[in-house]
């Protein structure tokens, strides 16, 4: 099945942190990546921008090496790498002074799409959002990509919004969740939107209750010190989860419309019924043998910062009210997985004599890894036993239904920033579905301030705190496995 590529519109795109990590290890290889099928085109231009002093053949040589650590060897042909180094250039300035930034504008090109994509930290955003513009970098064509986090409350996010409004409108700015750039996540809305089958059962009629799991098996290592003013529920639930709770709750939307879409979504936030202080439970990871602890890798004797939390939410809403959705995250845990597990009811009465091995029926979605959608039946078990039931999945593995395609999925990162190009914001977070997840994530983080609870302790490589367990226990339910 060959998938189509249609070439973007020639564009300058400017990364400011062009040296960082993040452009790295992501940006920089999905741009390649977009290049080497050819849906960048060599009259297009990349340049990283970022203190450190150097010229584009030094920079050239920073893009060459993060393919070579980040792009397969099979896909470094010499010639391709060449072409594409030669579309990147380098700019030295800081996001706070003065230089560099009329040496920028004079690199703009009038005839093509500017987008400038701000990996940087977030207390730069808006020195570079007025450099932009004191400078006449931008034009109103001109769109801007920033980076969670977006603020660390309703109030932060709301003066960010205030201070990128200041200069850019609304559809100019892409907020990039790259959780909603995966295949899946967006396969999610093809799952749904685009077959009659499942429409009718999504509700609380039929489904039992949701879960949504993303589990790391990293720890916080080198980023210890920032995350440990985060937490999980910042870094995490307020941004990825709540947006695949959003996609998974919401109402179709009238057509496949940025704003159509993330309407949508919003009305899910704020159908969000405030969270119970018994219905979460937050944990941080020990250490193990080896394996250094959270405090370990915070450099801290005590903290009251959450590696894990796993809460359940419900939706006042005509279609949801009844249906728990459990909500999972952490680090340190047994397995790297993220999946959305959808978990009917069973059928109202049974016409076959077998009272055990019942199984309800579950759809799960699985974002990492094995990307794919698997849905959980019951048949006959094969043989002359007579008629005794059995559960198998059906399962739709990416990689297997769409053969090399399936394997070669385009990172969130490429797709999101072609999205950029094209001028397409479904994918990216509005101003007011941001504040609106604070609005919800506020009053939970503000109770364990006020409260000053530690954590729970869980051991690395376990399924989080007992604690989280009894969660779902007590509504006579059970997490899925983490594997
Ligand atoms: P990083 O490795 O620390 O890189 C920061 C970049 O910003 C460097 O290129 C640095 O280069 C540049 N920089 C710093 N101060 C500057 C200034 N005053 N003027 C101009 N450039 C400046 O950070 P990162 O990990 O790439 O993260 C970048 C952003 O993405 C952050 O907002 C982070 O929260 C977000 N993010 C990162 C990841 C990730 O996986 N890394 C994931 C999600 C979100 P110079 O020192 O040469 O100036």
């Amino acid at each position: 099945m060959a998938s189509r590529i249609i070439p973007v519109d020639p564009f300058d795109l400017v990364i400011f942190g062009g040296t960082g990590d993040l452009a790295r290890r992501k940006i920089l290889p999905g741009l390649y990546r977009r290049f080497l099928d050819e849906q960048i085109t060599e009259d297009s231009r990349i340049i990283g921008a970022a203190r450190s002093t150097m010229d584009d053949a030094a920079y050239r040589e920073v893009v060459r090496a993060s393919i070579r650590d980040h792009i397969p060897a099979a896909k470094q042909a010499a010639d391709a790498v060449d072409r594409f180094v030669n579309i990147v250039g380098y700019v030295a300035l800081d996001a706070r002074g003065t230089d560099g930034w009329d040496a920028l504008a004079k690199l703009m090109r009038k005839s093509v799409v500017r987008a400038f994509y701000l990996s940087v930290a977030p207390t730069l955003f808006a020195e570079i959002a007025t450099r932009l513009h004191r400078h006449r970098i931008t034009d109103k064509h001109s769109r801007i990509v920033i980076e969670k986090p977006f603020g660390r409350d309703r109030a932060s996010a709301r003066k960010l919004n205030a201070e990128m409004a200041t200069h850019f409108k609304e559809d100019q700015i892409y907020r990039i969740d790259h959780y909603l750039g995966k295949e899946t996540v967006q396969n999610l809305m093809a799952v749904r939107f685009a077959n009659i089958l499942f429409e009718p059962l999504w509700n609380a009629q039929y489904v039992d209750h949701v879960q949504i799991t993303v589990a790391e098996t990293v720890g916080v290592e080198g980023r210890g010190s920032y995350y440990d003013t985060s937490g999980a529920m910042r870094d995490m639930v307020q941004n990825h989860l709540m947006q695949l709770l959003c996609l998974i709750a919401m109402e179709p939307p009238y057509k496949f419309d940025p704003d159509a879409v993330r309407d949508e979504k919003l009305k899910v936030i704020r159908a969000l019924d405030p969270v119970a202080p018994d219905d979460i439970v937050r944990g941080q990871y020990l250490g193990t043998g080896q394996a250094d602890s959270y405090l370990d890798h915070t450099g801290r004797t005590e903290s009251l910062t959450e590696s894990f939390v796993a809460l359940k939410a419900s939706l006042s809403s005509w279609r949801w009210k009844g249906t728990p959705f459990y909500l999972r995250t952490g680090k340190r845990l047994r397995a790297r997985a993220s999946e959305i597990a959808v978990t009917f009811k069973e059928p109202p009465h049974s016409i076959f004599e077998q009272e055990e091995g019942w199984r309800a029926n579950v759809l799960v979605i699985r974002l990492q890894p094995d990307e794919g959608i698997n849905l959980k039946v019951m048949i006959k078990e094969p043989g002359p036993g007579g008629m005794r039931l059995t559960e198998v999945p059906l399962d739709m593995s990416f990689a297997e239904a769409l053969g090399e395609e399936g394997t070669d999925i385009p990172d969130a990162y490429e797709r999101l920033i072609m999205d950029v190009i094209r001028g397409n914001q479904t994918l990216f977070m509005r101003g007011d579905e941001v504040e609106a997840a604070w609005a919800w994530t506020d009053p939970i983080i503000g109770e364990w301030e006020a409260r000053g609870e530690s954590p729970k302790p869980y051991d690395a490589g376990s399924s989080g705190p007992e604690d989280a367990l009894m969660l779902m226990h007590r509504d006579g339910r059970r997490w899925r496995e983490i594997r």
